[in-house]
């Protein structure tokens, strides 16, 4: 329907007859010639292309009063609107193709049309004309910008802004369900959410800023009319398109507190679940029985202490103790008994350490001490505390009193260099002689 040829073949056509044409100009006659030809081919091409854009408004022109057939919500009438803003030439091919598709759907509608008005007639014949040669003729003076068209005696205002029609079908476009799809996918990948965030913002932002500028130019075409029934058609236009904006941003800002509630839903359950990874983290390092660090924990903090130490110099020491013979509670008193005792060791015995040293279950029966910035006499002294305290202290079972076992402990001062596995090692094998050496005492590495 449209033409025979897409334009980018037409260029290439007209390349390689140029190219022929370069040898022709070398003579004094093929001058002559070649200048002629050249003229007629690019008068041609510019006839071709006075004719392409004589024929697209044309079908402007059928849009326009296609679409005066059709509810301005329809979804047909916004893709002629936006078909209108993509006619210009020279045509792509795929253009063609989707302009050829579209007028073939539309073709029925078309074949119903009521009669154009006259002024739109004249308006796309004059368009013609200098496409098919025929320039200079006469015509009535150009009707303004969106003239109000007569349609079957009924006036209607100026045709709808093809800026908000493409964005009013954009927004109807919003849908809340992508939306929620979209949101789920958040809630599975947290760490999106702010680049998520930010593209619907800086989306919004510039709706936003594009509807500022598109009442600007309003405000301006009103300031200018001097007629009346101008200005009322006007007026009515704007109300209903300012309608059409209102109701996006209705829609925005739904959409915007969907988005918020789901934030908030993601930072609570975030809370939550740094709560329970704390809580996680305290179980992972504390012993249940007795509430002290346990031996995870006591590894951990060596391993700082030492490399404190080795920065800094200062003197650290470490303690093993195992309570003396506690089978024979567990068996004579049973298992309750038995936990009883470490329960109390840990709330009444080891208590008797400063603040800054740390005090772990580190096996059974067996507790461990760290002794930052002491020398074996001091972590000796400290346990010697810790014994005052065991003979002071008795647990009731039934009617009978039942003394707290005593502890045999390995003391080891740390050696600069050496490994925290190293340390203990050495701590145990102090600890192995004390009950080697009869037990209720203590052995330094
Ligand atoms: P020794 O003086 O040589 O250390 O003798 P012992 O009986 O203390 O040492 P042994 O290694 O023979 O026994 C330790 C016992 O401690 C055996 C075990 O059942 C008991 N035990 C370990 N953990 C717990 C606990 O959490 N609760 C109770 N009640 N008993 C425990
Ligand atoms: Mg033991
Ligand atoms: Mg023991």
């Amino acid at each position: 329907m449209w033409v025979d040829t897409p334009p980018e073949d037409r260029q290439a056509e007209l390349r390689k007859v140029m190219r022929l044409l370069e040898g022709l100009g070398r003579t004094q006659l093929g001058e002559v010639v070649h200048e002629h030809i050249t003229r007629m081919l690019h008068e041609r091409e510019a006839m071709h292309e006075e004719t392409e854009r004589a024929l697209s408004g044309m079908l402007r022109l059928v849009l326009d009063a296609l679409s005066l057939q059709l509810p301005e919500d329809s979804r047909l009438y916004a893709e002629i609107k936006l078909l209108q803003l993509r006619l210009t030439p020279p045509f792509t091919p795929s253009e063609l193709i989707t302009l050829h598709e579209f007028v073939e759907r539309c073709a029925d509608r078309i074949a119903g049309l009521d009669k154009l008005p006259s002024s739109q007639v004249e308006e796309a014949v004059f368009q013609l004309l200098p496409g098919l040669g025929l320039s200079g003729a006469t015509r009535s003076p150009p009707s303004p910008e969106r003239s109000v068209v007569e349609q079957g005696g009924k006036t209607t205002s100026p045709g709808p802004d093809p800026y908000l029609q493409r964005w009013q079908a954009e927004a109807r476009e919003l849908d809340m369900d992508k939306l929620s799809a979209r949101v789920s996918q958040l809630v599975q990948a947290p760490s999106r959410s702010p680049s998520f965030i930010d593209e619907e913002l800086s989306h919004s932002i510039s709706r936003t800023e594009e509807f500022g500028a598109w009442l600007e130019i309003q405000l301006a075409n009103l300031r200018q009319v001097d007629d009346e029934t101008d200005f009322e058609q006007r007026k009515a236009a704007v109300i209903r398109q300012l309608e059409g904006v209102l109701e996006a941003h209705r829609q925005i800002s739904s959409h915007f507190s969907h988005m918020l509630q789901t934030l908030e839903t993601l930072q609570r359950d975030s809370e939550r679940l740094s709560e329970e990874l704390n809580r996680m983290t305290l179980l992972s390092l504390t012993d249940e029985l007795t509430g002290l660090p346990n031996r995870r924990a006591f590894t951990q903090r060596l391993r700082d202490e030492i490399s404190r130490v080795q920065r800094y110099g200062q003197p650290l020491t470490v303690a093993i103790m195992d309570l003396d013979r506690f089978k024979s509670i567990n068996d004579e008193f049973g298992h309750g008994q038995g936990d009883s005792v470490l329960s109390r060791y840990a709330q009444e015995v080891l208590t008797v350490f400063r603040q800054h040293d740390m005090v772990a279950r580190y096996g059974g029966e067996e507790f461990a001490v760290i002794l930052p910035n002491t020398e074996a006499d001091g972590a000796r002294r400290a346990l010697q505390k810790a014994r005052a305290v065991t003979r002071r202290q008795s647990l009731r079972v039934g009617k009978a009193e039942l003394p707290l076992p005593t502890f045999s402990a390995g003391v080891a001062v740390y050696h600069p260099g050496e490994s925290a596995d190293t340390l203990l090692k050495r701590a145990d094998d102090a600890l192995y002689r004390a009950k080697e050496a009869g037990r209720n005492c203590i052995e330094l590495a």
